[in-house]
């Protein structure tokens, strides 16, 4: 994704007070963040529990971004999951519930759009991995370009359901 500023990633939260944007804390090692290797932008809040961010593009080309303020339900998923977004089947790390709230009038009225992700956000990480050879002729860039093209898809699909629902 293109490299966004601390008042970019401030202006482009959609389902967040005035107050949660304020107390927002950017993610540890924000300015050495490798951008390029990264097809969303999330993170935990580092003084709040169970809050964590999203900056997602919205995929259209003047790279444009939705930033969507989530919590951590107190439920875990009932066995290791897999993350919805990157669908890692090697399962690398934990998985967990988020929700948050819809844009506008909806998320005023109490309506939450749940994911199920990667607890840390690994997900840019995880597309990137090698696979292991599926078989002889695999095309290995083939695929890793087609994973890290699926995970965007899911990423701004989400983001367009916090706006405007499914
Ligand atoms: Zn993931």
């Amino acid at each position: 994704m293109l490299s966004l500023d601390e008042t970019n990633i401030r202006a482009s939260f959609v389902n967040a007070s005035r107050k949660e944007v304020t107390d927002l804390s950017l993610p540890d090692g924000f300015p050495d963040l490798d951008w390029e290797r990264l097809d969303y932008l999330g993170w935990r809040d580092r003084r709040i529990a169970r809050r964590a961010y999203l900056v997602i593009p919205t995929g259209e080309p003047d790279g444009a971004v939705v930033g969507v303020v989530l919590r951590q339900a107190e439920a875990a998923p009932r066995s290791r999951a897999q993350c919805l977004w990157c669908q890692d089947v090697r399962l690398p790390n934990d998985v967990v519930f988020y929700s948050a709230k819809r844009a506008g009038e909806a998320g005023r009225k109490g309506d939450t759009v749940g994911t199920l992700v990667c607890a840390e956000f690994q997900c840019s990480d995880n597309v990137r991995k090698a696979l292991p050879m599926a078989y002889l002729g695999f095309d290995v860039d083939a695929a890793r370009e087609e994973r890290i093209a699926t995970l965007r898809t899911r990423a701004a699909g989400f983001a367009a359901v916090v706006l405007h629902g499914s």
